[in-house]
């Protein structure tokens, strides 16, 4: 056997899982730690006594315009072919999000509805997104009432709750997610591959892992002088943890989940409603929509944000905003000092990135490792 690099993978979320596989075909071997009793994350997913798969930090939902990254994941898993739709409680009826000439056509009157459907035609193309925040700065009256309505029934009250800050104060892209939806397209997502693994999310983490030169250590703490044993280490972990805070703590918001099970076959017509302006939570997620489990029993997560305090709760999104932007580039320049170690996902690159992006960020460090 030849040389083999040592490399070390702290954290064992999608970020590092996908790359760690991407790597363990080179002359490597690879050691995977984290501190959780479980691999995969927030991504984590169990099947519970009923067989309905449960994503145990909510709901997650693969979607993807990246044939690679699709490509990558499906080695290690066969997917149901879910096509998400949410709808929200908007004035006494559970309409589509994002916000289309169906939840128009359900929530106005006829002649009114027309307006405003005629007004999105003519000002933008059929079957694209607009973002609520540019809505906003339309003239034509018809969008302007719409765009107020809309700003202020599906984002205003959602976002105060989810991230305790008004939708202008984030970076746009946070509510850029949730566009409108010039057309009648329901889903939540257009992208052109989506699903959900078949056998689980943790089943497709566990397969990718399952290679002669990756090991995994779960319950296991990092300390520095780790460092010291590996040729080059890859984290995942939160990159101001990494540095102790020396130039303060990056902002997250964090989420509380009740998981409740009813003894009936369905809690609701569709996997997630989202409740913007009624209750302390968010959304409700209803796991059995996602493989299309039978049951008798059905399983609900009820979604609270909160604010994320260190040593109490998870970290689950970068509060992405100009402030934070700015503290996490220096953090990044003490990272590119480092060069022993690559940050990656969520935390690491202080990025809100979905799972295809993580999976996409794990492909291009992997490309420019292999070639170094
Ligand atoms: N959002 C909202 N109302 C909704 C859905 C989303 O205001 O009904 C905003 C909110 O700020 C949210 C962001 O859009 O945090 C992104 O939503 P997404 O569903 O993508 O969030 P995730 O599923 O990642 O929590």
């Amino acid at each position: 056997m030849g040389f083999q690099l040592k490399l070390l993978f702290i954290g064992a979320g999608i970020s590092n899982l996908s790359l760690a596989r991407l790597l363990a075909s080179l002359e490597t071997k690879i050691t995977i730690i984290d501190l959780k009793d479980h691999i995969g994350g927030n991504c984590f997913d169990y099947f519970d006594e009923n067989s309905i798969d449960i994503h145990a930090y909510g709901t997650h939902i693969f979607h993807t315009d990246d044939a690679e990254v699709w490509k990558f994941l499906s080695q290690f898993t066969n997917w149901y072919p879910y096509q998400h739709e949410v709808k929200a409680l908007v004035d006494g009826q559970l309409v589509p999000v994002p916000f289309n000439f169906n939840s128009i056509e359900q929530l106005f009157p006829k002649q009114m509805a027309e307006g405003m459907i005629n007004a999105l035609l003519s000002e933008f193309e059929f079957n694209k997104k607009v973002p609520i925040l540019k809505l906003r700065e339309s003239k034509n009256l018809d969008l302007q009432f719409l765009a107020e309505y809309v700003y202020e029934k599906i984002f205003l009250h959602y976002t105060e709750k989810q991230w305790d800050v008004r939708p202008e104060d984030l970076d746009p892209l946070v509510t850029g997610r949730v566009p409108v939806f010039v057309g009648k397209d329901n889903r939540y997502f257009q992208a052109k591959y989506q699903g959900i693994p078949l056998e689980g999310y943790t089943r497709m983490f566990e397969k990718m892992v399952d290679h002669p030169n990756i090991e995994v250590h779960l319950n296991t703490k990092f300390h520095k002088n780790m460092l010291d044993e590996y040729d080059h280490c890859f984290f995942s972990g939160a990159i101001d943890e990494f540095f102790d805070y020396k130039f303060g703590q990056l902002p997250y918001r964090s989420l509380k989940f009740d998981f409740l099970t009813f003894n009936r076959p369905y809690f609701q017509f569709n996997s997630v409603v989202n409740y913007p302006n009624n209750y302390d939570f968010t959304r409700i997620g209803e796991y059995k929509y996602f493989l299309d489990t039978q049951s008798p029993n059905t399983v609900v997560s009820y979604e609270y944000p909160e604010a994320f305090v260190l040593g109490k709760n998870e970290r689950y999104y970068p509060i992405i905003n100009e402030e934070n932007k700015r503290l996490y580039e220096k953090y990044l320049e003490e990272a590119k000092n480092n060069k022993k170690v690559t940050f990656l996902g969520r935390l690491g690159d202080y990025k809100y990135y979905d799972m295809d992006q993580a999976v996409a960020r794990a492909l291009s460090i992997a490309k420019l490792f292999s070639g170094r």
